[in-house]
């Protein structure tokens, strides 16, 4: 396998030359004080050294030893402890956090490109602190103060990782029916019962304690999703003076044998009558626990990205390097007996196929990251703007980046012929890896649905008008000669997809499984035009900058050229497949399938 190279550049570019992240820092106060361009530089810097030199290395090892577990006890692969210390020692997991409890107070659009260097690196490593840094959001944003003073200050030290306990055996989407019973208690804790399966991170020997965020019932709860409460359930008590005390009554019953992510550890989490404290409100748990889920959705999104971006790095080399046939216009390597399939043009579309989808993922992650910083940070119109755009944008992050990052691993695993099957080459590991991404974190026919159902048909449309608005605005602003062969196919994707979506509205109106028929086919359309708007936008700067020589540019505006020629098209046929509608599918009966 290549050695991993962060995309330092690209991230850098995305940064500060299309998103200008340097000015959003000096318009927002709050973000001001902790970061600027040179300290973003220079954490990117270290950051990538870490994840090429620390994390990169024990990726392949962790995959073939993966954990193992022993009477309760989940013992992580060679190296991981190693690796999560030094990442500790570096102060890594404080980066995001909340500056009042010892977090660094990073925003987004920069903690996105260190998720991805890490993800790209190892997604099983990654799981363990981006859960972590999921649990304090949700605590800090929720929790009382006493807890934080707890749990967040040594959850941000890295002493401490967490686990989200959402699943049950019988309840997975529809967490309105879990069946873990909180019982209050005199003290003013819950005594927590059940059982959670799939538990990433659940039990393992990185760090002295893990946080549990659960979620449970109340018995005299309302049904459904409205009953549900989130509770914290630490493995070891904590004392007053801050030393850990006995074991909660939570224990690891077993772990999963997986199709990938070997090395993260997938637990039974088994609570009897653990004494839990409850964050937020009863019966609100969900809307706490979403806070975590929305960071985690993104963070998905950005796993898929990772795990592409990795398989293009070694299928490149690859490519590079493997003689077979020849250039069809005559071989090229004279004095050879075979070109390089580089000549190929099948396997030049597979690559670029995965260039211009990965830079474009890579862009799209980063303006959905600086609307959530506008929504946390900013203020009035800017933050109402970043709130919406964030909302609509989250399940699009998870399901498409998702989806692209599998089909991209799946032909970088393409480019290496028979060697792509073969597990010392490591592109089966990234198919395998990147699969999940698709399914936890909400399925992504559950994303579809929450994208359609409730982001564009549960506001009547006005938030996919806020992104509208802003496309337009952008197209206006960008008529000339030089930016028109992109603004012109750009104008014409969004002109079909606002009409898409009034034909799905009004359609909508009439039978409600239209929406759950054409929900998949709608999230691509959409994704497909967003990465148009973002690809425009880094051509724009590529053109800006071409004067300067630099190969970077030739190379980013050549490939927004096959983006716009190559891909954008695919949204063509999808607008077909989501405007057939729903009798295809509810007119044969079950026992006919
Ligand atoms: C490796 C791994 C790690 C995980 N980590 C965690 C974790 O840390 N914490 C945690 O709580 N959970 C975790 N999960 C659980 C994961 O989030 C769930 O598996 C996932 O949300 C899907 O739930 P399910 O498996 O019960 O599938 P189901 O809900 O049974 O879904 C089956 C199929 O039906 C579809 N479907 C279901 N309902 C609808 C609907 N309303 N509309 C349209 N389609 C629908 C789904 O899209 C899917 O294709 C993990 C799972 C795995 C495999």
């Amino acid at each position: 396998m290549a050695d991993y190279r962060v995309p330092l550049k690209d991230m850098s570019f995305l940064l500060f030359d299309v998103f200008k992240a340097d000015a959003m820092w000096q318009q927002l106060p709050k973000l001001a004080e902790n970061v600027d361009k040179d300290t973003a530089e220079a954490i990117l810097q270290e950051c990538a050294k870490i994840a090429e030199q620390e994390i990169a290395p024990i990726s392949q090892q962790g995959h073939e030893t993966g954990v193992s577990f022993n009477h309760g006890d989940v013992t992580t692969a060679p190296g991981f402890k190693d690796a999560f210390n030094t990442y500790v020692e570096g102060g890594w997991p404080a980066l995001g956090g909340d500056p009042q409890y010892g977090g660094m107070g990073m925003p987004k659009i920069l903690t996105a490109q260190h998720e991805e260097m890490l993800c790209s690196a190892d997604i099983s490593f990654t799981l363990y602190p981006v859960l972590t840094a999921g649990a304090a959001l949700s605590l800090a944003k929720h929790g009382s103060e006493e807890l934080k003073q707890r749990y967040l200050t040594r959850m941000y030290a890295g002493d401490w990782s967490a686990s989200m306990c959402l699943t049950e055996s019988h309840a997975g989407s529809d967490l309105g029916i879990i069946r873990t019973k909180a019982i209050p208690q005199d003290d003013g804790s819950y005594s927590i019962t059940g059982s959670k399966i799939f538990i990433t991170g659940g039990e393992h020997d990185l760090t002295e304690n893990i946080v549990h965020l659960v979620l449970a019932k109340l018995p005299d709860a309302p049904a459904g999703p409205r009953g549900i409460s989130l509770f914290l359930v630490p493995k070891f008590h904590v004392n007053d003076d801050e030393t850990l005390g006995e074991r909660n009554n939570v224990s690891c019953g077993s772990i999963e044998h997986k199709m990938g992510i070997n090395a993260s550890a997938t637990c039974v989490m088994n609570f009897d009558g653990a004494k839990g404290y409850l964050i937020g409100e009863l019966n609100k748990g969900l809307a706490c626990m979403f806070t975590m889920m929305n960071f985690e959705r993104i963070g998905v999104g950005i796993q898929g990205l990772g795990a592409a971006v990795r398989s293009y790095q070694n299928a490149l080399e690859y490519a590079k390097d493997r003689l077979q046939g020849k250039a069809a216009t005559g071989l090229k390597n004279i004095g050879k007996e075979a070109d390089s399939i580089m000549v190929h043009g099948d396997v030049r579309r597979m690559l670029l196929n995965m260039k211009a989808l990965n830079e474009g993922s890579r862009a799209l992650s980063t303006y959905i990251a600086m609307q959530l910083d506008y929504a946390t940070y900013g203020e009035g119109e800017q933050q109402a703007k970043g709130e919406a755009l964030a909302a609509l944008m989250t399940p699009l992050a998870k399901a498409f980046f998702t989806d692209l990052g599998f089909e991209n691993t799946v032909t970088g695993q393409q480019v290496f012929g028979g060697h792509g099957f073969i597990r010392e080459w490591g592109q089966e590991q990234l198919v395998r890896d990147a699969r999940i991404t698709q399914i936890y974190e909400g399925t992504n026919g559950i994303q579809a649905m929450d994208l359609l159902a409730r982001k564009v048909v549960g506001s009547k449309g006005q938030l996919m008008q806020v992104f509208i608005d802003e496309m337009r605005a952008y197209i206006n602003e960008n008529q000339n000669d030089n930016m028109q062969e992109f603004i012109e196919p750009l104008t014409t994707a969004v002109d079909d997809l606002v009409e898409l979506s009034d034909y799905l509205l009004e359609k909508s109106t009439h039978n409600v499984n239209e929406i759950g028929a054409a929900a998949n086919d709608y999230l691509h359309v959409f994704g497909y035009t967003a990465m148009a708007f973002v690809w425009a936008k880094m051509a724009a700067v590529a053109l800006a900058k071409q004067a300067t020589g630099d190969d970077f540019y030739e190379s980013k505006l050549k490939t927004a050229r096959y983006y716009f020629t190559r891909l954008l098209p695919r949204r063509i046929s999808l607008i077909a497949s989501a405007k057939s509608g729903c009798d295809v599918l509810f007119d044969i009966d079950d026992d006919l399938f």
